[in-house]
């Protein structure tokens, strides 16, 4: 058995473990002996400082040598036993519920020095320890930390330190995974003597290098097997498209804007990757409104001139639509582009997919369900994914595989998360950045407004409106329940219709894909100025003309949702607004969520602030990407050792070290098996 096959062993392997004893654990997740070390103190209690009397403080748990000066045992039912013990500093009584006073006469003898330890009371004018555990004549047996962990309830104190106890005694030395040069930053502190310390740490105040080694063989665990991945895909040899840029000098005459320099340049990465014979796995990272699908087109126009098929897949059905509209516009006519989604007719499907088989269709655009069907391509060269953090890891792969070894993949991503995240979720991936927006955006205002105040809000919508401004109006998400949506829009857009009688529309989930598409037209077309909707319009569409978006129940939302959901306006040029609606008493939480909109526009600042709030494994269902969160790690506060790590790889990957000498680190960590799952 390797040294570290023995840490993986299942936790009833341990003495004193029974099955009872073993459920419990596993229902806390800790499965074998690696779990169980990695479930560390919660908590210490310090006993190694001694104090006098005078310098207690109530509630603490503390230690203190004593004189035990005098007795006092009443005979009286219920009424405790008490020693009065004292230094030189000032009193203090042991106040003893249901024990015999020969046991108190032994441990606490009259006239004697004790060392005892407990929490200290206050109770009519005097300190008080009840029922001091910890108490000896000799003071170094009680001077000790004693670590506390989260225990497994039905589990004892007394219990877990005994199993913890045995098992830290038997922890193997493994050979060491890291470099010299790492293992100099940590100190020289091997895994185990990490483990050791932070269980009985000789000094409480002084995690330091011991905690931060551990937390950087959980990073390196994962952006290894990241390391691996994108070293895989990238010995994937595929055809070089080869196309004439004089396309792009055309698209450029056929939209009425300039692109940004973020957007040319990843363009020319995109370019590059494309005419490559190594296959293109990118994530395009940009903030709501950069301008995104423009790059996507332009790509894909690129593809479909070097003879290829290309693929966009959109979260919604309304965005599909809308993109659609968008590459009419810049393909050539003679390009064919088609649209599949979940509530595509059957007759139109089958056309869809012979016209896709015979390379009919040029650019497929679509929701999830291309990766539902049984769809087969031509020859598809390109595979554009539009908001991905709707989408696992297992699912790009999945994608990617459809086209065969030809077909590179471009995932793009609003969802502004800070590097480190980028690092770990799509550290697979080649990444291009589009920082800066377009120029002339403004700052979206935004206000916050309690919902008693409707009056004042329906007023400032007026005055938009006689401007020819348009307003998106989102209501509230009451509850977990698409159906209750609904009905809260429906009872908003009837009270608008009121007051702005033709002026509003109605978009909630439940319509079909024909009236959807009406009332997106007429918005579109400015025939109606509100369109009241749930969150259906959350991602991606783009209505240059809507410069007014009212939230109700903004509390509901977390904070990238809230920024994203402001991110629909402000696009054109015009000032915009934002107006979050709350009902009263509002959580901390979501006061300081309101707040930091409000001071805002910038989404990586945003994103940040939300993973401290919430914590980055709830961040938009990033849960599903496929790499297990970690336990120690936080990309937050962590930042300085992601990124040493990084460093790291690169070295490994470019002094081409063989990966054998981490297998114990990855069989610990359990990401050894993700490495075969995806490749
Ligand atoms: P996102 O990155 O959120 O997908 P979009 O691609 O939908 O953003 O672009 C948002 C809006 O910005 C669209 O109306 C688009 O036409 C416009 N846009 C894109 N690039 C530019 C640019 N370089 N200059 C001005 N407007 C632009
Ligand atoms: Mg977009």
């Amino acid at each position: 058995m390797n040294s570290y096959e023995y840490l993986l062993s299942d936790i009833n392997t341990i003495k004193g473990i029974g099955n009872k004893t073993a459920k419990l654990f596993k229902k806390k997740n800790i499965n074998t002996i690696f779990d169980l070390l990695w479930n560390l103190p919660k908590d210490f209690t310090d006993r190694t400082d001694l104090v006098k009397v005078n310098e207690l403080q109530i509630g603490k748990v503390q230690t203190l040598m004593i004189d035990v000066k005098k007795y006092s045992f009443p005979r009286i039912r219920n009424l405790p036993n008490k020693v009065l013990c004292e230094d030189s500093t000032g009193k203090i009584e042991c106040i003893f519920f249901n024990s015999y006073e020969g046991y108190i006469k032994k441990i606490l003898p009259i006239n004697t020095k004790v060392t005892i330890s407990g929490k200290i009371g206050y109770y009519k004018n005097k300190y008080q320890i009840v029922n001091p555990t910890h108490i000896s004549s000799d003071s170094n047996s009680i001077k000790k930390i004693f670590s506390r962990y989260s225990l497994t309830e039905g589990l004892k104190e007394k219990k877990y330190h005994k199993i913890i106890t045995d098992v830290l005694k038997k922890i193997p030395d493994l050979n060491e995974w890291h470099s010299k040069k790492i293992l100099k930053f940590f100190n020289n502190i091997s895994w185990k003597e990490s483990i050791l310390e932070l269980h009985n740490p000789k000094n409480v105040k002084k995690k330091g290098y011991f905690l931060d080694r551990l937390i950087f063989d959980e990073i390196m665990s994962t952006f290894l097997i990241n390391s691996a991945l994108r070293r895989k895909i990238k010995k994937i040899k595929k055809n070089k498209k080869i196309f004439d840029t004089k396309y792009f000098n055309k698209i450029k005459n056929k939209i009425d804007f300039n692109l940004t320099l973020d957007q040319l340049r990843a363009l020319d990465e995109i370019n590059a990757d494309l005419k490559s014979n190594e296959k293109m796995f990118r994530l395009l990272q940009g903030d709501v409104g950069s301008g995104k699908t423009i790059v996507a087109l332009i790509s894909s126009v690129n593809v479909i001139k070097s003879g290829y098929q290309v693929a966009l897949m959109v979260p919604t059905e309304i965005l599909a639509k809308q993109i659609y509209e968008i590459a009419k516009k810049i393909l050539d006519k003679s390009e064919n582009i088609s649209i599949l989604t979940s509530k595509t007719k059957y007759h139109e499907r089958k056309v869809i997919k012979s016209d896709l088989i015979n390379n009919k269709i040029n650019l497929l655009i679509g929701t999830h369900s291309l990766f539902q069907e049984k769809i087969k391509f031509y020859k598809l060269g390109l595979a554009i994914i539009d908001e991905q953090h709707k989408f696992g890891v297992k699912q790009r792969k999945m994608l990617s595989d459809k086209g065969g070894k030809d077909c590179d993949v471009l995932v793009m991503s609003a969802t502004p998360i800070p590097r480190t995240m980028i690092m770990t979720i799509f550290g697979d991936m080649d990444t291009s950045i589009i920082k800066n927006k377009p120029v002339g955006r403004k700052e979206i205002k935004t206000y916050s407004k309690i919902d008693t105040k409707i009056n004042e809000v329906i007023s400032f919508v007026k005055k938009q409106i006689k401007n020819e401004n348009q307003v998106f109006w989102v209501c509230p998400l009451i509850e977990e329940s698409k159906k209750i949506d609904h009905q809260s829009a429906i009872l908003r857009y009837e009270s608008l219709k009121k007051i702005f009688n033709h002026k509003v529309g109605l978009l909630h989930g439940e319509l079909d894909k024909e009236k959807k598409n009406k009332i997106l037209l007429k918005f579109l077309n400015k025939e109606i100025s509100i369109l009241v909707s749930t969150t259906v319009i959350e991602v991606g569409i783009d209505f240059p003309n809507a410069n007014l978006i009212i939230i109700e129940n903004a509390n509901k939302f977390g904070l990238s949702q809230l920024h994203q959901l402001r991110g629909r306006v402000g696009r054109g040029s015009r000032d915009a607004y934002c107006i979050l609606m709350y009902k009263k008493n509002l959580s901390i939480n979501a006061r300081k969520r309101i707040k930091i909109l409000k001071e805002s526009n910038d989404g990586f600042k945003i994103s940040e602030n939300d993973m401290k709030l919430r914590g980055y494994g709830d961040l938009l269902g990033f849960k599903q990407s496929g790499l297990k969160s970690f336990r120690l790690a936080d990309p937050v506060l962590n930042e300085d050792l992601f990124l040493m790590a990084e460093k790291e790889i690169k070295r490994i990957e470019n002094e081409k070290e063989n990966l054998d000498k981490y297998l114990p680190l990855l069989k610990l960590y359990d990401r050894a098996d993700i490495l075969n799952d995806l490749v």
